[in-house]
């Protein structure tokens, strides 16, 4: 056999590019100040005035968050980020986009200057065949993934950022950042870590209610029209039968306060995301007006609550990321997403918020379904969720696939599209979860991560 060079004529690779700088688990040199202002609620557009420090002069690649925990995958909408304009010392400043990694951005940052500001805008879309549907004349919701850079080269977690959002007169706006104050339409925030702002969005609009469901757990609801709001004191108190259930589920919590950001809107694009310490859910705007036509629809509540410990206080080890570039994994996504809504058919029965179709396992909580009032029925026992969906060795089990929105099935032996799949998984037990009032603080993975064996 002789060895053939391959004709020269053909095609050959060039050289990858120089790739993003590794994040490393220390401290940035400075806190990130972010004004976003989204008061031009008619065009949909958040301008965003950032100053990043720097501790001297060379190359500083700034990035787009890009992987987002809640997505799976890398749905960040870098095609709605818009006029980047980057100055410093009085100076406009040239950048450079990355030749591949489209959503970063290279700036050399001359001598002379400790802080460089980054000015741009993120445009929502108007139409839900733009992407999600973000701001309304009338509501928005800001995710600040949409409206921030940041420093490549560290954790998100040691990048500290002083946030504000100005909003529209005589709006309204709730999230799970604690307010520094509230002046002349703009919110500032108090200082927290990056992962915990991208972690936390905001819910603004004209027409809000907000109930406290306890001293910890609060439902803001925000509405096309005034009269969407009137809900019944029986329909919060469906919500508010929730969060009790939720803890007599899980007898613990893992959050220091949670916010329930409910928008109903035939504008905004539907959706439920979760959050460590809050959930974004977009609703018909009936929701509460048409309580009797759309029980099915009310799921979203328990499902994304229950991601606070399924999914954001636990989650698969390799689902963890330390920053925004690197890509997340989802080989428990059967669990994250399977474990979460066979808890939400619980919740949801027993809360009486719904009457979902119990799955065969949850025959045991019938009572609950019938209709039996929450005082009389049984306590949940506190079963391993590694029963949740249970097959034999190598036979079918039921999987919910990922936003709980269908089902499908998959192997105890492992998933087709993850080969090498263990079939065992071990969850830490309930008992392991910190006390009730937590610090808000997703738990190191180290110590509470699932792990396989
Ligand atoms: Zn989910």
């Amino acid at each position: 056999m002789h060895n053939i060079a391959p004709p020269f004529h053909l095609p050959h690779p060039l050289p990858d590019p120089p790739g993003i700088p590794e994040p490393v688990d220390q401290p940035y040199c400075g806190v990130l100040h972010l004004a976003v202002d989204a008061t031009d609620v008619d065009r949909g557009i958040f301008r965003v005035r950032e100053t990043i420090p720097v501790t001297g002069a060379g190359e500083l690649v700034l990035l787009y968050p890009k992987w987002l925990p809640g997505f799976h995958a890398p749905q960040a909408p870098i095609e709605l980020f818009a006029g980047l304009c980057v100055h410093a010392g009085g100076r406009d400043l040239r950048w450079r986009r990355h030749p591949v990694t489209v959503n970063a951005f290279a700036i050399d940052v001359p001598d002379g200057v400790d802080a460089i500001e980054a000015e741009f805008q993120f445009l929502s879309p108007t139409d839900p065949a733009q992407g999600r549907v973000l701001c309304t004349p009338d509501m928005l919701c800001l995710p600040w993934n949409t409206s921030v850079l940041y420093p490549a080269g560290h954790y998100a977690r040691g990048i500290m950022v002083d946030a504000s959002l100005t909003i529209p007169p005589g709006w309204q706006a709730a999230g799970a950042l604690a307010v520094l104050d509230h002046a002349d339409g703009t919110i500032r925030f108090e200082r927290t870590a990056l992962d915990t702002l991208v972690d936390s969005p905001v819910l603004a609009g004209r027409h809000v209610r907000r109930e406290a469901l306890d001293d910890q757990v609060s439902l803001t609801i925000v509405a096309d029209e005034p009269h969407l709001l009137g809900a019944t004191p029986e329909q919060i108190d469906a919500h508010r039968a929730v969060v009790e259930q939720a803890d007599r589920l899980f007898r613990s919590r893992p959050f220091d306060r949670f916010e329930m950001l409910l928008a109903l809107s035939e504008t905004l694009t539907g959706v439920g995301i979760e959050h460590h310490r809050s959930f974004e859910a977009v609703s018909i705007p009936g929701y509460f007006r048409d309580w009797g036509d759309n029980a099915a629809r009310r799921d979203t509540v328990p499902h994304e609550y229950v991601h606070s410990w399924n999914g954001k206080h636990r989650r698969g080890a390799d689902s963890w990321t330390p920053c925004f570039e690197k890509p997340i994994r989802n080989s428990l996504m059967w669990v994250y997403e399977g474990q979460t809504q066979y808890w939400t058919h619980i919740l949801s029965a027993r809360s009486g918020l719904a009457r979902s179709p119990l799955p065969p396992r949850a025959t045991m909580f019938a009572p609950a379904a019938a209709g039996v009032p929450p005082s009389t029925r049984p306590a949940i026992p506190s079963s391993p969720p590694a029963l949740l969906f249970p097959g034999r060795a190598g036979s079918a089990a039921r999987i919910i696939t990922p936003k709980g929105r269908s089902s499908g099935s998959m192997s105890t032996r492992g998933c087709a599209n993850c080969p090498g799949t263990p079939a065992r998984w071990t969850i830490s037990p309930a008992s392991s979860l910190p006390p009730r009032r937590g610090t808000g603080r997703p738990t190191p993975m180290n110590s509470t991560r699932w792990s396989t064996r």
